[in-house]
């Protein structure tokens, strides 16, 4: 009996600490879930990228999560297909 006590006490105090330690992060979170702006949350358009950023720019036109990498590698592919078109 006195095992099952202390087994069932461990749980319980851990999860007490990760409280203690979590909960000005979770409230942190729990300001930034409440006052976000989801609108600007975008995902990038590079197919082969699976990244999400959150829009700042003025216009809210940005298209990816890097101008330096998807961005330039779809500038890259548009130049390809340009020339490729033209016959070069
Ligand atoms: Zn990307």
């Amino acid at each position: 009996m006195e095992q099952a006590a202390l087994a069932d006490d461990r749980p319980r105090e851990a999860a007490g600490h990760a409280r203690g330690v979590l909960g000005p992060v979770a409230e942190a979170a729990a300001d930034l879930l409440a006052t976000a702006d989801f609108t600007l949350v975008k995902r990038c358009e590079d197919e082969t990228c699976v990244l999400w950023f959150s829009d700042q720019t003025k216009s809210h036109h940005r298209r990816w999560c890097s101008p330096a990498l998807c961005g330039n590698r779809h500038k890259v592919a548009a130049y390809r297909k340009r020339r490729r078109a033209e016959g070069a």
